[in-house]
């Protein structure tokens, strides 16, 4: 099996220093919307200016460098184990070469590890067995201060008016909205999870995160509220890092899972405007990024 540990380190130096060109678009079309001289003009400005900085520099894009979040879907044959060791290994050098801040801190003593390994869900790791030949590992960095904003809704909840539908899922995902404010640093990107259990569907609203910001929902209903809650939200006036405006977010992205029928639980993971995700792949020995 080949050593993945040096392409690794180059998609972790990727992630964290170059803004994928969807997000930076969307941040650019953001700045069109608001008004020159306004509060929230100024702070696109100064985002943009921080991403070109952080790709001439090969430096952090924000101060936090999040959580690292891989996920692994590999052909048959390859050893989850030893790929495990090899993304470890990168973190730490990633860590030890700047482009990760170490992170990973033990929630008893409050100890930060150092080097971003902690036990083994740091850095996290979803390995699935994929039918082909081709590698592919996503890499997605999620800071700390839009996980905070994310929240789950157990439906029925009368008190937002939120039935079990779509008209409900709707409801409570604008109320994570109006309650994340800026301080998940919008203008932020809505992953949505309805249906699975309280677990499944967390790890679904984060995962959903990996789709293109300009693609379409292939399920009618799902893409038209996508489309409502992205307008809805940008009618808020919450704007770029709460300054108000008309940019509160930039895209929304919405997946489903079976549950049982006792449950229905809608999870809202809010990704801040550093939307650092990108993709390697390996195919006959070749590697790749997008
Ligand atoms: S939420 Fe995102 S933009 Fe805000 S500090 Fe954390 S990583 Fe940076």
């Amino acid at each position: 099996m080949q050593d993945l540990t040096e392409p690794i380190l180059e998609l972790i130096r990727l992630t964290a220093t170059n803004l994928p060109p969807d997000v930076e678009e969307g941040l650019r079309d953001a700045l069109q919307q608001e008004e020159p001289g306004f509060a929230a003009r100024g702070a696109l400005e100064t985002i943009l200016k921080n991403v070109d900085m952080a790709r001439e520099n090969s430096t952090p894009i924000c101060q936090d460098t999040g959580t690292p979040i891989f996920y692994v879907n590999y052909p048959e044959g390859w050893s989850t184990r030893r790929m495990r060791e090899q993304i470890k290994s990168a973190v730490a050098q990633a860590t030890d070469k700047s482009y990760l801040r170490p992170n990973a801190v033990d929630s008893i003593s409050g100890v930060n590890s150092g080097d971003n390994i902690g036990d083994e869900h740091f850095p996290t790791i979803h390995f699935e067995e994929i039918e082909g030949d081709e590698l592919q590992i996503d890499l997605m960095l999620k800071g700390g201060g839009c996980e905070n904003v994310g929240a789950q809704y157990s439906l029925p909840n009368s008190e937002l008016g939120a039935g079990r539908d779509l008209a409900g899922v709707r409801n409570v995902a604008l109320d994570a909205v109006q309650k994340a404010q800026g301080k998940g640093c919008a203008p932020g990107i809505l992953g949505i999870a309805i249906g699975g259990d309280r677990g499944s569907s967390f790890v679904a609203s984060k995962e959903v995160l990996l789709r293109q910001l300009d693609d379409s929902n292939p399920n009618p209903e799902m893409n038209d509220l996508e489309q409502q809650l992205t307008e809805e939200s940008n009618q808020l006036g919450i704007g770029p890092m709460g300054f108000g405006g008309k940019t509160t977010v930039l895209g929304t992205k919405i997946t489903s899972k079976h549950r049982l029928p006792a449950s229905y639980f809608v999870s809202v993971s809010y990704m801040c405007w550093a939307y650092r995700r990108r993709q390697m792949v390996v195919k006959n020995d070749q590697v790749s990024y997008q």
